[in-house]
């Protein structure tokens, strides 16, 4: 399969540029040239197959004509080796955990896949050694790091802002070793991003190290996000339940919802999506208004959504060749202050007694407010409560239990280069490589 880019410039790329690259030539976001539905059989046996079942089938649907058969398959069943549960909150209102994976949070799904990919292409041609940079504030980074831990021919660089991250966070990209190298940047999560940015720009590092990224423009990362929304619409007729789900996506890049787009596309039965956001609300004022007007972001207690120019925008548009009234139609909008992301985790917990971390929160507030009598509605929770501990530890005001998965990362010896904010200094480190 081929793929296109949204700026228009570039066309027939194949899968392996548009892995390798990340981002097109014109800087627009690849997208294959077909999304092809799934065959009615599957939709009918859906509530008998596995999870990693039902993804190798939609994986095929993208990938099953540039990768062998088992290849795909093996690389689809190292990535799933978790569960996404179906979980009831309250009424009409479900949760799908995303949160069970190495890291906790959903990234845990792309970032692995895109690791096995790559990983699979590197082999197959031989190619020399692909670095991967990434800048983070917390969670990316380390859904990253542990999804490319140990795979041959890949380096990753996590870039992150020294001293601006939780303790518990630094601790899940710092203590890997092997082919993960932390850099604590003396600056801010912007800085760590303008060096990232800088280095793809920066044509004598580019003839010495092939460079690539791994955030929600690789359509690596982005489409297996497809694979849950598919899970979720499986448990959920296995409950015996027919009716379209209205599916609440808290969102900050857009790479979450936009898999869920092209899973509708394929015809899962999605009625209508709602995207979440906090007060980082440009995806809500275009909605509002049919502008799309990107802004700096400001600091939430939800802060993997405090994005003020969404990238993958540009896919939303392109699935919907532009039209403002065609997205309308399908995509609704929310936006809530950190006082309502509290309230509502403070009231679910008391009332439902579940769980939610402020990126759920979000979700589950928009169900509740915005479903109608006969509507059934999905969030996704994005990330567990734990990784948030003393937010929600402060909101709920209980101590919450921190999963062991969490608190063996604890245990590892911090290891970290660290560098200035100067890009000199980044590109002479990555030159001696
Ligand atoms: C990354 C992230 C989001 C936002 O996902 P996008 O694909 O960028 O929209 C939401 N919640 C959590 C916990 C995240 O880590």
């Amino acid at each position: 399969m081929n793929y296109y880019s949204t700026n228009g410039q570039v066309k027939d790329a194949s899968l392996d540029e548009a892995v390798v690259k990340g981002l097109a030539a014109d800087k627009g976001l690849f997208m294959p040239d077909i999304i092809k539905p799934l065959p009615y059989d599957f939709y009918e046996n859906i509530d008998k197959l596995s999870f990693q079942e039902i993804a190798y089938q939609v994986a095929d649907a993208f990938f099953g004509e540039d990768i062998p058969a088992e290849t795909l398959k093996q690389i689809v069943y190292d990535t799933l080796n978790f569960d996404v549960p179906l979980v009831p909150v309250t009424g009409n209102i479900f949760s799908l955990e995303l949160f069970h994976g190495p890291t906790l949070a959903f990234k845990d799904v792309g970032a692995r896949f895109m690791a096995r990919l790559l990983g699979y292409f590197i082999q197959k041609e031989g190619k020399k050694q692909v670095n991967v940079l990434v800048a983070t504030s917390g969670d990316t980074g380390s859904a990253v790091a542990n999804g490319f831990l140990g795979v041959e021919g890949i380096h990753v660089y996590v870039l992150y802002p020294k001293g601006k991250v939780s303790e518990i966070q630094e601790k899940q990209f710092t203590t890997l070793g092997q082919n993960i190298t932390a850099i604590e940047v003396d600056g801010t999560f912007d800085d760590c991003q303008a060096l990232v940015k800088a280095a793809f720009m920066d044509k004598e590092l580019n003839d010495h190290l092939l460079l690539t990224s791994a955030n929600s423009i690789n359509v690596a990362r982005f489409l297996p996000q497809a694979f849950y929304y598919f899970y979720a619409w499986a448990q959920y007729r296995k409950l015996g339940r027919m009716e379209e789900m209205v599916v609440c996506v808290p969102s900050g890049n857009f790479g979450n919802i936009t898999a869920g787009l092209f899973a509708k596309k394929m015809g899962l039965p999605i009625k209508r999506f709602i995207a979440a956001n906090n007060r980082n609300d440009i995806f809500y004022q275009y909605l509002q208004t049919g502008q799309y007007n990107p802004k700096p972001s400001v600091a939430t207690i939800a802060n993997a959504m405090d994005v003020g120019d969404p990238s993958n925008f540009a896919r939303v548009l392109a699935l919907y060749s532009g039209s403002y009234e065609a997205i309308k139609a399908e995509i609704s909008g929310v936006a809530y202050t950190d006082g309502q992301i509290k309230e509502t985790m403070k009231q679910v917990y008391q009332d439902d007694h579940y769980l939610l971390d402020p990126h759920g929160a979000c979700g589950f507030r928009a169900l509740a407010e915005g479903l109608m009598p006969e509507e059934v509605g999905v969030f996704l929770e994005t990330a567990h409560p734990a990784k948030f501990l003393d937010t929600v530890q402060s909101i709920i005001g209980e101590a919450v239990e921190i999963p062991a998965k969490l608190q063996a990362f604890m245990k590892g010896d911090k290891q970290s280069i660290e560098l200035s904010k100067e890009f000199a200094d980044f590109k002479n480190y990555l030159m001696k490589q």
